[in-house]
């Protein structure tokens, strides 16, 4: 049976009636070749015996939307005596002695870790370009990138080695790779989903959320996931109510900011005739601190990295060079020789913004620009009760064609980063195609009102298939 183009609904379905066994399912997707490089390692043993677990939880008579079905964790995600390599040499080896939040979650709830994917090296880059395992292959082009940094979790859901993934979404995470490989991403409200066990790029916009093949699958994993923990004091009370949100009510802002002549021409085309297909009553907004957005961004996370990398010193746990002289030159050597470039760069640029004399110019700045931009969505959803832009304003582009410019990478960051900022929840879905390649499309809800995007994006994507 070919599994690999089933929905989570329906594999579920199917382990309900016993049609096939979550083994069935797990050595197909365990045994499936990898040949976009989605993964950094496979669980073999261990999938397979959760597998047989559930399986026997299935037998016993327990039903669940998530008993016994396979998911990909992105690799900086902790499971509990797995290596987590954050696609570092600084990480390479290190297994974490506890499961975060979102896997304790999905365990309970029976599901099967097949492996965990390839990233940025910690989720620092828009391309997976940056990983120290090299990079993942876009399953459209395997000529092309697969965004980033989830590009192994998004590329592992679009060429079939999963029904579904975690990712994590910093500045468009989730999303970008999510429409660079043509699925569905969520990056949910900041304070949604617990942080506890992520490995921290920028504490105060890493989110956790899911890549899967539509909209449902995505609402399933979403509902498992979410609420307030303890070990993460930034997680909020959380209750999902679920709404069939009627189209015809609906007033969608569309913020002239994000359709400017910079972008892909075919890209804008396509997505403003999406927007018509959906026949929605539709209004032009301004957001008008968006112009100030990247640099905001750029200041606020790379202060948050130089801090957060801090504890990597070779000393404690991970890559330790051991020809190091005394402590000074085992800084240099294994912080020198752990990490790669774009951590490296990112880690001068944020010790420089927060340093004594330069924080109030950058860092404080930035955090002001933050608040700006912060308002100018609550502004808007008074009068809208979503916002859609496109996720990019590029297709996919060619492996190696950006990764040696980092400015005009940071720049494709450009409708993502926003909504980190703001800590606002977003959904990419495909909308079309152009010459086979995916076009994305945003959908941004209030805090906490994933189930207004969802319900609206579930809508949508009839009307788009
Ligand atoms: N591309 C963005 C960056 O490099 C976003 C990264 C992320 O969301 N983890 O900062």
């Amino acid at each position: 049976m070919d599994y690999s183009s089933m929905t989570i609904k329906e594999l579920s379905r199917g382990l309900s009636n016993g049609d096939f066994s979550s083994l069935d399912l797990t050595n197909y997707f365990l045994n499936k070749e990898d040949d976009v490089s989605a993964y950094i390692s496979k669980l073999k043993k261990s999938a397979l015996e959760q597998a047989k677990e559930a399986d026997e939880r299935i037998k016993s008579g327990e039903r669940g939307e998530l008993l016994g079905i396979p998911m990909a964790v992105k690799d900086n995600i902790m499971i509990k005596g797995v290596k987590c390599t954050s696609a570092s040499l600084a990480l390479k080896d290190y297994i974490p002695p506890y499961d975060a939040t979102v896997i304790k979650k999905l365990k309970e709830a029976g599901v099967v870790f097949l492996g965990k994917t390839n990233l940025d090296e910690f989720a620092m880059g828009s391309s997976t370009e940056s990983s120290y395992f090299g990079v993942t292959l876009n399953p459209c082009d395997k000529t092309r990138v697969p965004g980033g940094s989830s590009g192994g979790s998004a590329a592992a859901v679009a060429s079939g080695l999963t029904v579904s993934a975690l990712g994590s979404d910093t500045g468009g995470s989730i999303r970008q790779p999510a429409a660079f490989c043509g699925v569905v991403g969520l990056k949910p409200t900041y304070g949604s989903v617990s942080r506890y066990g992520l490995a921290a790029m920028a504490s105060s916009l890493d989110q956790i959320g899911v890549i899967s093949k539509n909209v449902e699958d995505t609402e399933i994993v979403f509902k498992s996931i979410f609420g307030r923990d303890v070990m993460d004091s930034t997680s909020a009370d959380y209750s999902f109510n679920d709404i069939d949100v009627d189209k015809s009510k609906l007033k969608i802002g569309i913020p002239k900011e994000y359709f400017v002549d910079g972008m892909d021409q075919a890209m804008k085309e396509e997505i403003e005739q999406s927007i018509k297909d959906l026949d929605v009553d539709v209004v032009e907004i301004s957001l008008p601190h968006t112009k100030y957005a990247l640099s905001a961004y750029y200041i606020i996370t790379s202060s948050e990295v130089s801090s957060n990398m801090g504890k990597y010193d070779g000393l404690r746990y991970g890559f330790s060079d051991n020809s190091a002289k005394d402590l000074i030159d085992s800084y240099f050597k294994n912080r020198g020789g752990g990490f790669g470039k774009e951590v490296k760069r990112r880690i001068i640029l944020g010790t420089h913004t927060l340093s004594a004399g330069y924080k109030d110019a950058y860092y404080q700045k930035a955090l002001e620009v933050r608040h700006l931009i912060r308002q100018d969505f609550l502004d808007a959803f008074k009068s809208v009760d979503l916002i859609i832009t496109p996720v990019s304003p590029s297709f996919p582009f060619k492996i190696g064609e950006k990764i040696t410019d980092p400015l005009e990478m940071y720049l494709l960051d450009i409708f993502t980063v926003t909504i980190n900022l703001a800590g606002l929840p977003a959904l990419s879905m495909p909308c079309s195609k152009v010459n086979n390649l995916p076009v994305g499309i945003q959908i941004i809800g209030k805090h906490f009102e994933e189930a207004k995007i969802l319900s609206a994006a579930k809508q949508f994507e009839k009307i788009w298939k």
